[in-house]
């Protein structure tokens, strides 16, 4: 299942027909919820990075295309369309939705630092940079393409794609799902 710009939800108000809790870490506030598989996938690479001494969190995850309604709005209402446009996703056209995304942070650090680039400073960005490929996950929206994947770099947004998958882009240098999947760019909405 690939989300963009130019592939919406289907329905627009689609919901994940399997989402559960994972066993770990949230911010505050934060009910955790993935896809079956995805929740699994995470449990596995929150220990792995722990047994290395990184303390990963959850700082967002699952969102219904309700919750999105709210906060598009939000951005919208603070910055204006076109800003908001290149770093929340319009109703019905938001990874979160799929149930197969989530944002993370690190717990040693402040909160100033979340959905910010310092995640990628952080223990838990490095270290996910490094290896979310083995459970399964890539950097969503990597620094300098915008223009395929239509988002800003996200050092913190994590998309579950299978280890088949995240393992053969990372083999073959390949940054975007977009390209992986021989798609064109979407920097924006048609
Ligand atoms: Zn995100």
């Amino acid at each position: 299942m690939l989300v963009n710009k130019h592939h919406p939800l289907n329905p627009l108000d689609y919901q994940p027909p399997d989402l559960v809790t994972p066993n770990v870490p949230a911010g505050p506030g934060e009910l955790v919820l993935l896809r079956r598989e995805a929740a699994a996938a995470v449990e596995r690479m929150f220990a792995a990075a722990g047994s290395n001494g990184v303390s990963i969190t959850v700082q967002s995850s699952y969102r219904s295309y309700a919750t999105q309604v709210s906060l598009y709005g939000s951005y919208v209402a603070q910055k204006g369309q076109e800003s908001a446009d290149t770093s929340s996703a319009r109703p019905g056209y938001s990874e979160h939705q799929t149930g197969l995304a989530l944002d993370i942070g690190d717990a040693n650090v402040g909160a100033d630092c979340e959905f910010t680039i310092c995640v990628e400073e952080t223990a838990a960005g490095r270290w996910v940079a490094a290896h979310a490929a083995d459970y399964g996950f890539v950097v969503r929206y990597p620094p300098g393409l915008q223009a395929v994947t239509g988002y800003l770099y996200e050092p913190w947004h994590l998309r579950y794609v299978g280890t088949a998958a995240a393992l053969d882009m990372r083999a073959r240098g390949i940054p975007t799902y977009e390209q992986y999947l021989g798609l064109q760019g979407a920097p924006g909405y048609k």
